[in-house]
């Protein structure tokens, strides 16, 4: 059994696939703090890519309520459940990963939704952590919480459904290491749907093949950000590469916040996936809680976070987030400005560190009206 290195669990671990990293790597940064749920990524990616018969329960983009909330049902919580509570010596994972509880020759430790499972894809759909009793006013601190996860496939460095697929139907491309299921070579095993985690591979019960979100991957080969991220009403997101193959660069913005500043962590490091949606853990949530999913760096990057205002360059980078629909491979702090260039050194973003505020006269002459905040 081929081992390689995790760098999301500091260590090596058993991986049943020996295949060599691609030339850049697809990822993504999410910043909790500023989803809405207001799911137009949900319906963005729905609309174009999964609206065929077969795919009514198919979302490759959803986006769930914490704690309670989980589509398909209860998919992390089976998945804790099967894995112990994860346990770090630093940042060295000292608990097994899906590829070592069961044994080396084992398929990936997972489990397999039943039909029932997708039926309620906004289950838990704003709850929050405790109970609410009548009369409870907001007072300045808020002992209950809750916060939006949105998810879609990890484009995993080591993809448990690629590993688990005995028809070899699953792969990972070399240019920019999205993980697609091949529709021809599929016959319906579902052994990648039972493998993934996080839940990201889905049956289609009238193809009888299985599918997953194809990183835009058309719209990637021309430059552009995914539709979900494009479409995200709270510009929460951002898309481009990691470095893989040399040193993570400063003036790459994802290998910046990823790599180097470490402030967006990876969602169920434990798991051993090697996951490539990074995630800005929400400050209001409990250390303890978050820790479980975003492993034994919460803290530290919560304190960045909360100190973005005096790091410019960190700032620069979070500024960029939904400023355009062409992938930044390089940016720059310049003055009070950051700025974006694409892979042909176009400039495609240029965001001001303050917005400018305009104030309208209450009284419009040249139309002799009075304006109103709707008008
Ligand atoms: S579009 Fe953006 S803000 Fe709205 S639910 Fe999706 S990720 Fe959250
Ligand atoms: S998230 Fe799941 S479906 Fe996506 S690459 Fe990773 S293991 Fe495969
Ligand atoms: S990357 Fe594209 S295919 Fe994948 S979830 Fe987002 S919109 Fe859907």
């Amino acid at each position: 059994m081929p081992s390689r290195y995790n760098r999301h669990i500091g260590r090596d671990m058993t991986y049943p696939y020996d295949a060599s990293p691609p030339d850049r790597q697809v990822a993504y940064i999410f910043d909790t703090n500023k989803c809405i749920e207001c799911q137009t990524c949900t319906v963005a990616c729905k609309t174009c890519w999964t609206s065929g018969k077969g795919q009514e329960t198919i979302f490759w983009n959803n986006v769930e309520t914490k704690p309670y909330g989980g589509y398909p049902i209860q998919w992390d919580l089976r998945l804790l459940e099967k894995l112990e509570p994860a346990e770090w010596n630093g940042d060295r994972l000292s608990t097994s990963t899906i590829f070592e509880i069961d044994g080396e020759k084992k398929p990936p430790l997972g489990h397999r939704p039943v039909v029932e499972d997708y039926a309620a894809p906004n289950l838990g759909e704003d709850d929050v952590s405790g109970n609410v009793s009548g009369g409870t006013a907001f007072g300045g601190i808020h002992p209950m919480w809750m916060f939006y996860l949105a998810r879609i496939c990890n484009h995993c460095v080591h993809p448990a459904c690629l590993a688990a697929c005995p028809r070899k139907a699953i792969y990972k491309r070399q240019e920019d290491g999205i993980v697609l299921v091949d529709q021809e070579r599929c016959r319906g095993y579902q052994e990648c749907v039972r493998a993934c985690p996080y839940k990201k591979v889905f049956y289609n019960m009238v193809s009888r093949a299985s599918e997953k979100c194809i990183g835009c991957f058309p719209r990637v080969e021309n430059g552009m950000v995914a539709l979900c991220v494009e479409s995200c009403i709270g510009k929460i997101r951002m898309h481009g590469f990691l470095t893989t193959q040399a040193e993570p660069r400063e003036d790459n913005p994802l290998d910046y916040i990823i790599k180097i500043r470490k402030l967006a962590l990876p969602l169920y490091p434990q798991a051993g996936t090697g996951p490539n949606v990074y995630y800005i853990p929400p400050l209001h949530v409990p250390t303890g809680f978050l820790e479980q999913l975003f492993g034994p760096e919460v803290e530290r990057s919560k304190k960045m976070y909360r100190e973005l205002a005096s790091d410019p360059k960190l700032l620069g980078a979070l500024l960029l987030f939904g400023s355009t629909n062409r992938i930044i491979h390089r940016y720059e702090v310049q003055g009070e400005e950051a700025v974006g260039w694409d892979e042909h050194g176009e400039e495609v973003s240029r965001v001001p560190f303050q917005e400018p505020v305009y104030i309208r006269e209450h009284y419009d002459r040249a139309r002799s009206v009075y304006r109103h905040n709707t008008t």
